[in-house]
């Protein structure tokens, strides 16, 4: 079985601010090995359980989503890195022949307090995101995307307020949680030593239970997809230039913009353009 492992950083154990994810942060070097070693915990997780393939793609939007230490990443796996790729955003890798998905580090949406870091793509720009009138994360994405792909997810690590609502709407995936949130950047963590063996054991587990037919796929919300996005400041006019160039966007208020798709792979990507849509000329999504 190929196991597709999605790896953010907001839910990595031990980190718990923006100074922890960010380029600049004093300990972001260090963190970079901590969110490698968490992968290689799921990595090791789902060749133990029987996976013949692991296809790990980076989720983490700094340094155009190369973080993971490739000098430290499980040998035996292919790694997706960088900007630019085809296909649902961050979901490069994630295609039919996936039996599984797993979600390492992710966390809370937009919206969500407490939270580890808790947004939906673009920290900077997105206040909340809502498809059909309800607000989603990035496992929300994943879970659909892969949905569509007839490919069941089945774990993910983070904080407890990300397992809550993994399991809202996949109750058969297995939620490890590696920090009790207790605000947007304070969470009770478990050390990274002590979480490991959990992420392992719960992707272990997820690769059983997908090899043994025991997992679901995500149905429960159909396309054509309507997302509304609210920005947390008004939109620049190069961002509105750009947007009203496009298929698929609306701009509803000058911090309000409706996109819609015929599937989450379009609706994924549309989404996260507005996040990069304020610069000249960056009409690609
Ligand atoms: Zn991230």
């Amino acid at each position: 079985m190929k196991v597709f492992i999605s790896v953010d950083m907001e839910g990595i154990s031990g980190l718990v601010r923006w100074a922890d994810v960010a380029t600049q942060g004093i300990d972001f070097q260090l963190n970079r090995s901590l969110m490698t070693a968490d992968a290689n915990a799921a990595i090791e997780g789902a060749f133990d359980a029987g996976a013949t393939q692991v296809i790990v793609e980076e989720n983490h939007g700094v340094e155009e989503l190369c973080v993971l230490m490739m000098e430290e990443i499980d040998p035996r796996v292919e790694v997706i890195r960088g900007a630019g790729r085809p296909g649902a955003t961050t979901a490069a890798g994630l295609d039919e022949s996936v039996g599984v998905v797993l979600l390492v580090g992710h966390h809370a949406r937009a919206g969500s307090f407490p939270g580890v870091m808790a947004h939906t793509i673009s920290y900077g720009w997105f206040k909340l995101v809502k498809l059909h009138g309800e607000p989603i994360g990035e496992p929300d994405f994943f879970a659909i995307r892969a949905g569509e792909l007839g490919v069941p997810v089945g774990m993910v690590s983070g904080d407890h307020v990300v397992a809550e609502q993994v399991r809202e709407i996949c109750p058969w995936a297995e939620t490890v949680e590696v920090k009790h949130a207790y605000a947007k950047q304070s969470a009770k963590c478990i050390p990274p030593a002590r979480a490991r063996p959990l992420i392992r054991e719960g992707a272990m587990r997820a690769v059983t239970r997908a090899l043994a037919g025991e997992l679901q796929t995500y149905t429960s919300v159909s396309a054509p997809y309507e997302f509304e996005v609210t920005l947390t400041k008004p939109m620049t006019g190069t961002m509105n230039e750009n947007i009203t160039t496009q298929d698929g966007f609306e701009i509803l208020a000058e911090n309000l913009i409706r996109v819609t798709a015929p599937n989450m792979d379009l609706g994924f990507r549309r989404v996260a353009y507005i996040g990069y849509a304020d610069q000249a000329g960056v009409t690609r999504y």
